[in-house]
């Protein structure tokens, strides 16, 4: 049996590796094929604790593809306090907090491709790169695809107006700021109030900028109640239910036309205009691959452990639910990573086995997972962990009831669905969990909600009431699930 042939049965392929990070990266860059037991594409806090995980958990050889000049994502160019609390129980900037992850991972001997982008994924986790050395393939037992999300700049906002000088999202403020030193302004708008709202402001406190206002469409910022007491301490007014209408400058940006729920309109002076949040997955690469694409939330399709269409494929981090924080991000990667050790050593159910989650309602943007996977012995004793549940975003604020429902045309009208209610806290949300009882729509779990855009919202799935629906020989009864959003109300807050 030829090395290849033995590559390809799924043995071992390690004996023709080299050990050392500088070996593999030389073999990389020289040979026109290379193997690894898993490639990590994107080295953010997601990529990067999987990778860490993944080494210390014994796989003998993975290996992170980054396209930027070194790796840490975008806390890299986030140059203010307030990351690393989950991580190291201590309080970083960003960069540092790149830099000490980045470390940890090269210590950890995880082998860092930088300057390395992705520009194809292939099935048997065959990955086309674009390197300094030309384009490369590598072929993977597993990938993990942790490429992370962007804001939505002004080109697709559809905003009216000049082209001058200073407009920008905070990433791009963020990396100009960190990486040359320079103000793009003085006294810019922040666009929007979603989490990095908030880290625009402070990116602009801390670099000696001092913005004239803060605006946000709804009636109340999307971030948590109590960020509204960051604009407040920095003294930049903040105007809910009001909409910027256009921009005005030639050179550089002059004012701002604001239109508030009454329709009045208002003239603001400012330098510059900050457009914050409203992210998409940096999905580009799983658009245009043989990966199933999720158009709800932009990006792939996965089953409860983070497995795409391809089950050679993972995702996690930003890329499923623009946008977490970079701690979430993290403990996700961990997580996904344990789900990717678990199917090298073929213990995670069967990945063909899978029943689609269907959005029924306007008011559920996006859920993942999309699928969720089911054994076929039956036995799924998951405990409660927020990355094996469901994750929702809604699209406007919404109080109401959320439902599992599950359709198995040969269950109906079964009186074995249990009644059951019950309350607990989870998180921040107070649920109250009740499964009921009715024969027509075969309802699992029904769960009261009330959240916001953009904010993540989590929901148990009842395994126990879905494999009460597998049938006799083991095989799914259930031929999708159906999540409902009912009793709606819009909030007015
Ligand atoms: C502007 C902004 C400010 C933020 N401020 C905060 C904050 O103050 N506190 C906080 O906790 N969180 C903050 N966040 C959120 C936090 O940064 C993210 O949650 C976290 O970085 C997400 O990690 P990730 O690994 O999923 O993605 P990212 O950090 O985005 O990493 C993805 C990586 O993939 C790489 N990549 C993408 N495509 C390719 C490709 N084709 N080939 C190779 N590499 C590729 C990218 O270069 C990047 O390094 C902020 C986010 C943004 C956008």
């Amino acid at each position: 049996m030829t090395h290849r042939d033995q590559k390809h049965r799924g043995l071992s392929f390690h004996g023709s590796l080299l050990d050392s990070s500088a070996a593999q990266t030389q073999t990389l860059f020289a040979s026109p094929q290379y193997d690894c037991d898993v490639a990590i594409i994107g080295g953010g806090p997601a990529g990067l604790s999987a990778a860490i995980e993944l080494k210390k958990s014994g796989i003998h050889h993975v290996v992170v593809l980054e396209r930027e000049s070194d790796a840490g994502g975008v806390p890299r160019h986030c140059d203010h306090s307030l990351f690393g609390f989950r991580e190291f129980r201590r309080c970083f900037s960003g960069p540092r907090y790149a830099q000490r992850l980045t470390e940890q991972a090269r210590k950890c001997g995880v082998d860092i491709h930088i300057n390395t982008s992705v520009i194809a994924l292939h099935p048997n986790a065959v990955i086309q790169l674009s390197t300094p050395g030309g384009v490369k393939k590598i072929r993977a037992r597993k990938a993990l695809i942790s490429t992370g999300a962007r804001e939505t700049p002004r080109s697709a906002r559809l905003i009216s107006g000049r082209r001058p000088a200073g407009i920008t999202t905070t990433g791009a403020l963020q990396s100009t700021i960190s990486f040359t030193g320079k103000k793009p302004f003085q006294n810019p708008v922040v666009i929007g109030s979603e989490l990095v709202a908030f880290s625009s402001l402070l990116t602009c406190k801390f670099a000696g900028i001092q913005p004239v206002a803060m605006i946000e469409e709804n009636p109340r910022i999307t971030a948590w109640s109590s960020a509204v007491l960051l604009p407040k301490i920095f003294g930049v007014p903040l105007y809910t239910n009001t909409r910027l209408v256009e921009i005005s400058g030639k050179q550089q940006v002059s004012s701002i036309r604001i239109r508030n729920a009454d329709s009045t309109e208002k003239q603001l002076d400012c330098d510059g205009v900050i457009f914050t949040g409203h992210f998409i997955p940096e999905a580009t690469l799983i658009r245009s691959s043989h990966l199933q694409f999720d158009k709800n939330s932009g990006g792939p399709v996965i089953d409860q452990y983070g497995r795409c269409s391809d089950s050679d494929y993972f995702a996690t981090g930003n890329l499923l639910h623009p946008v977490e924080t970079a701690g979430w991000c993290w403990a996700e990667g961990k997580q996904v990573a344990k789900n990717i050790k678990d199917s090298l050593n073929k213990v995670l159910p069967n990945a063909n086995f899978r029943i689609p989650v269907h959005i029924l309602d306007k008011e559920i943007h996006y859920i993942t997972p999309q699928v969720l996977t089911l054994p076929r012995n039956g036995q799924q004793t998951q405990k409660f962990n927020p990355f094996f549940n469901f994750q929702l975003r809604f699209s406007s604020p919404v109080k109401g009831n959320l439902s599992v429902h599950s359709s198995s045309p040969h269950r109906k009208g079964d009186s074995r669905c249990k009644t059951q209610i019950a309350s607990r806290h989870l998180g921040r949300h107070h649920v109250n969990t009740e499964y009921v009882d009715t024969e027509d729509a075969f309802p699992l779990f029904t769960k009261s909600f009330t959240s916001r855009p953009e904010r993540r919202a989590l929901l148990n799935i009842p395994y126990s009431n879905i494999l009460d629906n597998l049938n006799v020989q083991g095989e799914p009864g259930i031929n999708k699930i159906l999540i409902r959003f009912s009793d709606c109300a819009t909030l007015r807050l």
